[in-house]
């Protein structure tokens, strides 16, 4: 017996290493005329490395700063977090446990340790008083124009360092986005929370110019939502808990499995389980050819 053509499509997007969980799932596919891409971890190789770390305060030298940072972001599954965490390993630095934890999505973590409070975050997300302290605000935009990506040390709600971390784009990013192009139509997007700096370097060296940055959890679903009202049937590509809110109101949202969290791969309606960006195009294909069979 042949199989439904909605049922050989799921069979063979398997085979192309993507986990699409129901047959409503591989029909919208086939609708998709818009594809936006999440960038740390999704457009990005997920294993980025700590460049620099500098040091803005006379309380803290660059070890004690990495330390400190790498304690607090030690429980967080963020590929930046993990960067961080590495490089502390590397210097031999011995972390303590936290003993307060709380991350928050697309900005960052706080955590106490040893009495002090650590706060690991993104420029953005400073409070006037040390968005104001020179030496950050000096590091900030030198690493900036580095195309990296930045994140400042707080301890005991001061800036002691800044860390600026890079991030290589996958191997396959740049086939992956033009073949999105090709089958869609339409030039894809990148949603990230990073700075429009830093994003902007990163999406032109994957051929996309449509650029949203700084965007919170919250501010990846309106970017979809403006994309929707503006007639596009979107599919939402994406790996962290900061982009689940963005996967849930796509018509599709589809989960970079590896590195992915958990959250965001039981919000997804199709889950990458190989490492393949270049995936999501060919189910995108494959989808409307299965469409095409269908009706
Ligand atoms: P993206 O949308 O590119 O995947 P995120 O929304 O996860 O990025 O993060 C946006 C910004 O928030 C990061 O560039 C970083 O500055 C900050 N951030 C988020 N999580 C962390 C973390 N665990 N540690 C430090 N900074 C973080
Ligand atoms: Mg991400």
């Amino acid at each position: 017996a042949t199989m439904p053509p909605l049922l050989a499509a799921i069979a063979n997007a398997g085979r192309h290493g993507v986990l699409v969980k129901s047959a409503v799932v591989m029909e919208r596919l086939g609708t998709i005329t818009r594809v936006a891409f999440d960038k740390t971890g999704t457009l990005t190789r997920g294993t980025p490395e700590l460049a620099e770390i500098r040091s803005v305060s006379d309380d803290y030298d660059t070890d004690e700063t990495l330390r400190l940072a790498a304690t607090a972001e030690h429980p967080s599954e963020h590929p930046l977090a993990r960067a961080i965490v590495r490089a502390a390993r590397d210097r031999g630095l011995q972390l303590p446990l936290v003993d307060d934890f709380t991350a928050r999505p697309g900005r960052g973590v706080t955590a106490c340790a040893e009495g002090r409070s650590i706060e690991v975050c993104s420029p953005s997300a400073l409070a006037e008083p040390c968005a104001a302290d020179t030496a950050a605000a000096n590091a900030i935009v030198e690493f900036h124009a580095r195309g990296q990506t930045v994140v400042v040390i707080l301890i005991d709600a001061r800036p002691a360092g800044v860390a600026a971390i890079r991030d290589q784009p996958r191997r396959d990013a740049a086939v992956a986005v033009s073949a999105c192009e090709a089958v869609t139509g339409t030039a894809p997007v990148v949603l990230t929370g990073d700075s429009a700096v830093t994003a902007r370097q990163l999406a032109a060296q994957v051929g996309i110019t449509d650029v949203r940055a700084g965007l919170l959890p919250d501010d990846k679903v309106g970017a979809v939502h403006e994309l929707q009202t503006a007639g596009a049937d979107v599919a939402v590509v994406g790996d962290g808990i900061n982009d689940a809110p963005a996967l849930a109101v796509a018509d599709v949202g589809i989960a970079m499995g590896g590195a992915g969290s958990d959250l965001t791969l039981q919000t997804a309606d199709a889950v990458v389980i190989g490492d393949e960006l270049t995936s999501v195009p060919t189910i995108l294909d494959l989808a409307r050819r299965a469409r095409r069979i269908v009706i």
